[in-house]
This record gives structure tokens, sequence and C-alpha cells, in this order.
């Protein structure tokens, strides 16, 4: 019983992305799970992390030099009677009376009566006396304690990507583990008579599944879990079946078979489950025909599933995951919902293209430091993985743009 309308709803890439981040906005992982500390790199943590004391814990020297009274100082250069040393992580009893200085190194607690450091380089040394140079301001070089955060205090919350400072606040507090999301599990389903898997050799007509393979580093590199179904030929049954099968994951994504060939079946296919189509289509190239939907499937109809149909070309396939299925993804390991911005870059030589379609075409970033210059590679079109290969990133061609100068700002979206 078709229930779905596939029918023509072309949007523009705004629209089309803010659609998507709309329904993104509404989905949650599907579960936790308590891990080492080094094993939630790069997932998302699922709980707050707090403070268990101040931080810093005591009064933290920030230079090598002379723990001082600064009031000791209103006439220089002063000298001052040294009554010992304090290095980082010893335990000192030392407590600084006026008239007195104490040597300090980076790291270290000042000591009780102190509310300065001199640096070192403003300071001569002559047994036990030092003589200070140059003036300080009370507090200078010593971070208070408490001042990063008080105890109790949240450093973390659920939802944070656990990159490498995360991971640094987490070990800070003595976390040797963490509550994550689980990872979303993402089905990935190539479909096309003409497309093989890779370990088996390909007559001339037939094409290797790559969508599959580019499709899971992109989902493992956004923090799911890829599942590769079996290809689907273009024939309804088999295609209904794996389908079906894919909609058991937390989000399915279809590469092929969405064009308006006579055997583009995976819009036909999908209308007849429970099916919500959002767009079929996106002012974009390459990947203009990309379809967005949701199923509500007989078994559990209030978790509807969602799906994209992604165009087959290879890198089709790439730029609509990276644009559309990305944020959903993102959504459901349990990251919040964030804009999709783009970098600029200086445009190295010009470019002619015809209007109407946003594009993202496959380029090369280079220069170095303040100075980056970016080029459109040579290419055959969405079918040409070589040359996206040799590409790190895309440039983004504004829909009304026929003609953009070499030197212009252009925008990028960084591979
Ligand atoms: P389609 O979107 O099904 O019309 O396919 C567009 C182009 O992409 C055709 O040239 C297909 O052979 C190619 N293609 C489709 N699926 C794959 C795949 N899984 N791996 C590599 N190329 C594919
Ligand atoms: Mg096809």
């Amino acid at each position: 019983m078709p229930s779905g309308d596939a029918s023509g709803k072309t949007l523009s890439f705004e629209d089309a992305r803010h659609t998507v981040e709309e329904h993104a906005s509404h989905l949650r992982p599907r579960g936790k799970e308590l891990l080492e500390l080094l094993d939630a790199v790069g997932l998302v943590l699922a709980e707050p992390v707090f403070a268990d004391r101040n931080l810093p814990p005591f009064p933290r020297a920030t230079r090598d030099g002379y723990a001082v009274r600064t009031a000791d100082l209103a006439h220089l250069p002063a000298t001052l009677q040294v009554v010992g040393e304090i290095k980082a992580g010893a335990n000192t009893s030392i407590e600084l009376e006026s008239g007195q200085a104490a040597a300090i190194m980076t790291g270290a607690p000042a000591p009780p009566g102190a509310d300065s450091v001199v640096m070192v380089e403003y300071t001569s040394r002559t047994g036990d006396r030092v003589e200070i140079m140059k003036a300080v301001a009370a507090g200078d070089n010593i971070v208070p304690t408490g001042s990063e955060a008080r105890r109790g205090e949240r450093l973390l919350s659920p939802g944070t990507r656990l990159d490498h400072a995360a991971i640094a606040v987490a070990s800070s507090v003595g976390r040797s583990h963490l509550l994550v999301y689980s990872k979303p599990r993402v089905a990935v389903l190539a479909t096309g008579d003409e497309v093989v898997d890779i370990d088996v050799p390909p007559a001339p007509y037939q094409i290797r599944n790559s969508n599959s393979y580019s499709l899971a580093a992109q989902i493992q590199a956004a923090g799911g879990e890829p599942i590769l179904l079996p290809i689907a030929p273009d024939e309804p049954e088999r295609l209904r079946e794996l389908v079906a099968d894919g909609l058991e994951a937390d989000l399915l994504l279809l590469t092929g078979g969405v064009s308006m060939g006579k055997y583009d079946l995976v819009e036909q296919v999908l209308a007849e489950f429970q099916t919500e189509f959002f767009f079929t289509g996106a002012q974009i190239q390459p990947g203009r025909p990309i379809v967005f939907g949701r199923v509500a499937p007989a078994s559990s109809p209030a978790e509807p599933k969602y799906f994209f149909g992604l165009p087959g070309n290879p890198v089709s396939t790439m730029v609509t995951f990276e644009l559309f299925a990305r944020p959903v993804l993102e959504a459901l390991a349990g990251l919040p919902p964030r804009r999709l911005v783009f970098l600029h870059a200086k445009l190295k030589s010009e470019i002619k293209t015809k209007p109407g379609l946003k594009r993202f075409l496959p380029a090369l970033l280079s220069g170095e430091f303040e100075q980056a210059e970016v080029e459109l590679i040579r290419w055959q079109g969405s079918g040409d993985i070589a040359a996206t290969a040799r590409a790190n990133c895309y440039l983004v061609i504004p829909a009304d743009r026929e003609q953009i100068a070499a030197g212009e700002w252009v925008p990028i979206l960084i591979r």
C-alpha cells in the first residue's frame, strides 16, 4: 500500500539543509555506556564532569623566580632575604614574612604570605640575598586557588565531543572511566545492477562498489558504526527486503537509484513503506537527486527511522553525506545541533561556471600560515573518484555566481 509521495520536492541547498537540521534537533541517542577514558576518545559525553577539588588546588606559580610580598618592592632595587626553595611537587612549610623571598619553580605552590612571583630574569642572587630589579603587581605570576574552577563546578556537559582538551579535563579530575552515548548504527545499502563487491573480479561492464566503503569511512569519522548491507539489484523485491533490513538500524543510507532513470527504484520502493519524503532533490552539484525522508516501521510506528537516498555517483555520495547525512548522524551520536559554516580562502585562479546550482567542487587548499589559497582540481565530473582523492577540500560556489576572479575570498568545506 503506497503511502508516501515521492513526487518532486526540490529545495534550495539552504532550505534542504535547514530541513535536515530541524529533524536532527529532535533526535536522541539510543543508549549510553561506560568506557575507559581512552576508549571514549572521539565519542560524545553522556554525563556531566565535575571538578573534584579546586583548580588549581593551590596558588600555582607560573614562572621560575622568587615568591615575594609585593609591598616589600616599593623601592627598587629591593634586597630580600631568601628563606628557602619551593619546587613543584614539594610540600613546604615556608611562610613569608616582610623582607623575605622564597626561590620558586613553575608549578610549585606559592607560600602563605607571598602575593606575587618575580621572574628569575629580573633578579640577582648572592648567597641568601636576592636583589629584585623590577616591580610586580600583586597577583602577578600566581594563579589563585580555585580561580580556574571551584570544587563541584561543572567542567564538561553531556553532548561534548571528547577531543584532546576534553580528555585533559577528565584526566585532571581523576576520571578514568566516562559515560558516553552509544554510537549510532548506520546501515549502508548500495544499489545498482552494475555494482559488484570489491572481492569479486568485475566484468568489463561492472563497477566495483566504492560508495559503501567511502560512506563507512565517513560514518566512522562522524562517530557512527557502519553496517554494510549486501548490494541491492535494480529490482523491487530484493531492494524492498534490504530496505526493511536497513530500517532496523538507527539510520539508513542508500546510494544510487534516485535519478530519473527507468531502473531508479529507490523512491518507488521506499514509498511502499509508511514513508514521508521531506525532499527529493536539492539545487546543488554534485548531488542534485538527494532524497531525505522518514519511515514509521510497522513494528514501532512511534519510532520513525530516517533515511537518505544518496545519488550513486561516488563524489555525489561523499558530498551529500557531508552536507545532509552528517547532522542526523551527529544528533543520533548525542551532539547538540550546530550550523554548517564554511571557512574562506583566496582563490588561486579564475573560475567560470553556470549559475543555478550551488556547487561543491573538489579543490586543493595550499599555502602557508595566514596565506591560504584554493584552486579547483581538474576532474571528469561526479564519477571521478581519482581526482577527488587528490583534493583536500570542496570549493563552494554560490548558485548566483558565473565568474569568480583570482584573489577573491571563496568559501570552502574542509574534508
Ligand atoms: P545512479 O545514481 O544509480 O544512477 O548511479 C550513478 C552512477 O554512480 C553510475 O555511474 C553508477 O555506476 C555509479 N554508482 C552507483 N552506485 C555505486 C557504488 N556503490 N559504487 C561506485 N559507483 C556507483
Ligand atoms: Mg543505479
